[in-house]
């Protein structure tokens, strides 16, 4: 499949995120599993009407996964997923919680970095400290999965992929150090462990970690 465009709004949005030096950058992770503990509340509360979906609250997990070789973060769960559409009507266009807009209205004073740091600009997080983003995913009901990947404001792609259960995984792949910046430490399971406590406190969902040795 070609490779489409995000919205215009979404770009601006994705390329001032990823260009400021933000010194946040940890807030990904917040996003990341509060996205994975929502698309568990959703399963969960069609499940209260739909018998067929066949879990209830105690069944909903969210795993955090790190590969120091491959230098891959997955946050995954056993939500409600997404289908085709929902992946571009989604992941598509950046939630529109105003940030951009908001930005234009108070002009240009306020820093780039209090306007993120202020609005929950959500899944686009992760290109902080990602330059490469995969999302496996099948939807409760259906019968295919998807794959939507994209290395940031230049597109995505969507293609079929096989997934065996509902759910989602955020496969980041984290970006290298260098001299100024750093990202290797969010694959150590001691600062993975003191995020997940500082901002994920609140989560009603289990919370699992697996971190590789090297
Ligand atoms: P928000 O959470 O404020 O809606 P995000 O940018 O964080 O904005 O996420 C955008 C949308 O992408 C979510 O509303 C949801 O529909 C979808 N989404 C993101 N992560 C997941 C996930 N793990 N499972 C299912 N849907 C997801
Ligand atoms: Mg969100």
């Amino acid at each position: 499949m070609a490779k489409k465009q995000f919205k215009a709004e979404s770009k601006r949005l994705l390329d001032l995120m990823i260009n400021s030096i933000y010194t946040h950058k940890e807030i990904f992770l917040r996003e990341i599993i509060s996205n994975a503990s929502d698309a568990c509340d959703k399963l969960c509360y069609q499940a209260l009407t739909d018998d067929s979906v066949g879990m209830s609250r105690k069944d909903f997990k969210i795993e955090i996964k790190a590969d120091k070789e491959q230098r891959i973060l997955t946050v995954s769960d056993n939500g409600i997923g997404m289908d085709r559409e929902d992946l571009e009507n989604n992941l598509g266009v950046i939630a529109s919680s105003g940030s951009y807009r908001f930005k234009q209205e108070v002009g240009d004073d306020a820093k780039d970095t209090d306007v993120i740091g202020q609005f929950g600009v959500g899944f686009y997080s992760a290109f902080m400290v990602a330059d490469h983003i995969t999302v496996v995913t099948k939807k409760y009901g259906a019968d295919t999965a998807w794959m939507w990947q994209s290395a940031g404001a230049d597109g995505y792609t969507i293609t079929a992929c096989e997934r065996d259960s509902v759910g989602t995984d955020i496969i980041m792949h984290i970006k290298p150090d260098t001299d100024d910046e750093k990202y290797s430490e969010f694959l150590e399971s001691w600062r993975l462990q003191e995020l997940v406590r500082k901002y994920s406190d609140y989560i009603r969902f289990p919370i699992r970690m697996e971190v590789s040795k090297t």
